[in-house]
Order: structure tokens, then sequence, then C-alpha cells
């Protein structure tokens, strides 16, 4: 008999007083945790199958469900915790990589939360974000170094394609077939709606959403799923993906399963077939094949579309940065190592990388001293969870911020952790056609615009409250931040002083 060892995670408690056996979490729950037992007349759990998505816990009417942590305790010692014991289990079990989904949970620093934003007082006063104009709007891509007139003095536009968003955050590269076409509807119509872009991924766009091409930034992966003539003019931007944050130097795995229908013919790969991007681009071994590829798309779409090249963060991030940057691309996306993904090799996603705030300082600062800093814009992503991230990020140096995770939260994600799986019950990270539907693209869309619009709002105040009144103005404006219990080297690393200073 074969033996799993391992104990369900996660306990269903439901008070048998309250419910009624309606069998709605039943219905709700597409890992098959509840089911109504005939002999006893009552509801029963399974709860091995249980991720804790929470769905059941929602829609129970007399809210006679909760769902705990189970307090089976291991014997763990400082050494060999309770998860490392479980990860051995479970390899001894299968004998495979393991796979989990979302960012990187370890309890590594978060800089974000070690750095504190200056506000004005008494000789420098601050500016009523209610009352005075505001700009959120920033434009992504190269900068010119100067001015130039034509014989009557007119400006002549010498500006590369640039993009222009309304404020600073865009949402983060998501595929269809990683999640669902009703995700990707919800953040295309948001990001219409919001006048900024959303990023279709690798997995190619769907036919519905060319609509939505001004706003939508079209990716070039190592696999090349979906990657075609009228997919490239489609989009307002074109992303190289070289690299993503949960998972450096590792490539993209979609199994075959999620492989069907509309996704298949979209990703232009049989129905079934795995969809496995390689973990290098095989055209890509230097800065001169990167830029090959760069101008490729530039003369492809004619000199039309700005590019982006996204790499994850590692440890010589600043000077890969600065080969990106003389390759002829325009804008840099660094992906840090807390990024969300639908499945990545567990070990990879929680060893490698190095956090996004120390990169992008790193990168701005190797930029700036090279004196290319307005050759190209810098987007960061890589759980960005709050407007006061996005305002720390842009005060390190960042342009724009991208979002995936609280985005994909905003949809109603419930963090479970269990998107490689393919059975979202929220209708995010799933093909199943009837989970999909729970995911209505009409509200998705306004719950997106409504965190968009508080977050809009959070940055206006914090702008006001430092006297600053442009996002240009707090760009690389490390004067406006401080650290708390930071040591000196990473002080020096994020360029910034230490509170009292
Ligand atoms: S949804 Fe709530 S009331 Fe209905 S069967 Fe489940 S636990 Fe009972
Ligand atoms: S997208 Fe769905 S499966 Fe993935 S973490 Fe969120 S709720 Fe869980």
């Amino acid at each position: 008999m074969s033996i799993d060892y391992i104990y369900s995670e996660f306990e269903v408690v439901r008070n048998q007083n309250r419910c009624t056996n309606c069998r709605a979490c039943e219905k709700q729950c597409a890992n098959g945790v509840h089911y109504f037992d005939n002999d006893k007349k009552i509801m029963l759990a399974d709860e091995s199958k249980c991720v804790n998505c929470q769905r059941c816990v929602s829609f129970c009417p007399t809210h006679a469900l909760k769902i705990v942590k189970s307090d089976c305790s291991f014997r763990e010692n400082a050494n060999w915790s309770e998860q490392t014991i479980k990860e051995i289990y479970k390899q001894a079990n299968s004998g495979g990589v393991l796979l989990s989904s979302m960012g990187n949970p370890n309890k590594l620093p978060v800089y974000f939360d070690r750095i504190l934003i200056n506000a004005s007082q008494v000789t420098n006063p601050s500016i009523d974000p209610l009352r005075e104009p505001m700009e959120t709007k920033v434009f992504l891509g190269k900068k010119p170094s100067s001015i130039k007139r034509d014989e009557n003095g007119e400006i002549i536009n010498n500006l590369t394609p640039q993009l222009e968003l309304s404020i600073p955050v865009m949402f983060a590269a998501m595929s269809y077939g990683s999640v669902s076409y009703n995700t990707h509807k919800s953040l295309a119509m948001a990001a219409s709606k919001l006048g900024i872009l959303y990023n279709t991924g690798e997995g190619g766009l769907h036919e519905d959403f060319y609509v939505y091409g001004d706003n939508t930034i079209v990716q070039v992966a190592s696999g090349r799923f979906g990657v075609h003539e009228k997919y490239l003019e489609a989009g307002k931007a074109i992303e190289i993906k070289m690299g993503q944050g949960a998972k450096p130097g590792i490539g993209g795995h979609l199994p075959g399963t999620k492989i069907v229908g509309d996704v298949s013919r979209t990703r232009m790969i049989p129905e079934g077939s795995d969809a496995i991007s390689p973990a290098p681009h095989h055209d890509i071994y230097s800065i001169e094949d990167l830029r090959q590829l760069v101008y490729s798309l530039k003369e492809a779409t004619k000199y039309k579309k700005p590019i982006i090249v996204k790499v994850a963060t590692v440890h010589n991030i600043a000077a890969i940065a600065s080969g990106i940057a003389r390759s002829g691309a325009d804008i840099i996306a660094i992906d840090g190592f807390r990024g969300g993904t639908g499945a990545a090799p567990t070990r990879i996603r929680d060893n490698v990388g190095i956090p996004v705030e120390l990169a992008l300082a790193a990168v701005d600062k190797r930029l700036r001293a090279e004196g290319i800093r307005n050759n190209i814009s810098l987007i960061v992503g890589g759980s960005i969870r709050s407007a006061a991230d996005v305002v720390k990020a842009i005060a390190l140096g960042a342009d724009a911020c991208y979002i995936g995770t609280a985005a994909l939260l905003a949809l109603g994600c419930h963090l479970c952790r269990a998107c490689q799986i393919g059975k979202c019950n929220w209708g995010i990270a799933t093909q199943n056609p009837e989970l999909v539907k729970r995911l209505d693209p009409e509200l998705g869309s306004k719950r997106l615009i409504n965190l968009m619009t508080a977050w809009k709002h959070e940055i206006k105040e914090f702008m006001g409250s430092m006297g600053i009144n442009s996002i240009e103005a707090l760009r690389g404006n490390r004067l406006m931040l401080r650290g708390i219990g930071l040591n000196q080297k990473e002080l020096d690393i994020l360029g910034i002083s230490h509170a009292g200073e």
C-alpha cells in the first residue's frame, strides 16, 4: 500500500447547526472537496483535495464554512521545517520536480517595506491634490538629448515612438492559456478605459482582442507562440521576453491539457501538445544577437512600435541592462524574484534571482553613470502591491510599474497558489469553460478600474505631500526616500540615506 505521509494542509470546518445541505459548496468546488453523505445525510469534505481558494466560504449562504490551516504538526526544527519535510515526501512519492505557482513566498527582505517616504513641512509647502493640478501621465520610450528646431524656429518632432500612460502602472504579461479568455478580456477592457496597457504574455493574441490593440503589449518569447506579422502589427509595443522573475533562466511549460480550442489556435500549436518555451532564445547569445531581434521587430513594424526587453533580476542585472540599453531597445522591463507565475519549478522560484528594489536602484544608477539613462525607459514588476510601492519604485528610478498578482487579486484571485492544476475556482487560471464563466469581464474590468483609480488618488496624495506635482519630478528622486533598519551596504545599493539622516 502506498502512503503519501502528508496530512492535509487545510481543514474544512463546517458548522452543522448552520449547514442546510444546500450543496452550493459542492457545486462551487472544482477540486471535489465537498460531498453529500447519503447514509449520514450530512455534507462531508475530502480535505486532501482542498487548496484553500475560499470559493466555498464565499458562496455558503449560511456562513457555515471556514477553512483553517491544519494544526497537525510535524516534528520540525530550525533546520527541518514542516515545508521541507513535506517536499521530501512529495518528491519521494513522485520522483518529479516540484511545481508551484504565484511568487516566492519565503521570508526574505521586502525592501519596499523598509523604505519610508518624505513629506513637506513648513519650508517646502505640500500641494493639495484636490485643488492643484497633478500630472500622473508618463511617456515610455527613448527621450532625445536635445531639442531641434527648423528654420522657422518650430520644434522638430524627433521622438521615437512612445507609450502614453495615464498613470505609471500597467498590467503585466499573463499568457492566454495560463489565464482564461475572460481574464484577458477583463484586463484588455480595463486597460483601454484607463488609458494604460496590458500585456499578452507569450501565448499570442486572441482575435477578439485585436480591437484593444492600442492598449496592448504583444510579447515575443523564446517559443514564438502565436507570433506573426498581424500580431506584431496589432500591439502598441512589442516585448521581447528574455526572462521572468519567478523563474530566471528557465523556460515556460504550459501542459497539453490547457492547450485546447482557441488557446491552441491562438498559440498556433496542435491541441493537447505541451507548449514548451526553451530557456534561451536559440538565436540570442549576445547583445549583438539581441540587437538583431530588436531591429528585426522594428523593421517588421516600420519603426512604429517601441521595443521592450524583459529580463529577470539576477546578480549582474546592472551590466545586463546597460547592454540592453545599447541594443536599440526603447524600454527595459525588470522583473523581481517575487513575481508571479502560473507554474514554476519550486526550487527555482524560491532560490533564484534578487529583490527588484535592489535591482532597480542598481540599474538606474548604472545607466545614469554611463550617461544613457534617457536612452531607455524602465518598467519594474515583481510583486508591486500598492500605490506606496509604485511611488517608492518611481523614486528609486522606475518610469512605470507592471502589476500582475495585484491585478489578479482585483479579479477575485484568493492566492491559493494552485494555478498549475488548471482548476481555478475563480475562473482566472483555467481553461475549463464552466469555470471560465465564473469571471464576468464587465465586473472584472470594473474592479480593475476601481483599483487603478484608487491607486491614482493615492499616488497624487503621496506626490502632494512631498510637494511634487508630476511623476517626472519624482522619477529617481531618492531624496524623497529613507531606509529603516537597513545596513550601510543595502543603503548604498538603494542610493538612499537612513531615516534620521
Ligand atoms: S454551502 Fe454552506 S449551507 Fe450549503 S451545503 Fe455547503 S456548508 Fe452547507
Ligand atoms: S488565479 Fe486562481 S488558482 Fe491561481 S492563485 Fe488565484 S485563485 Fe488560486
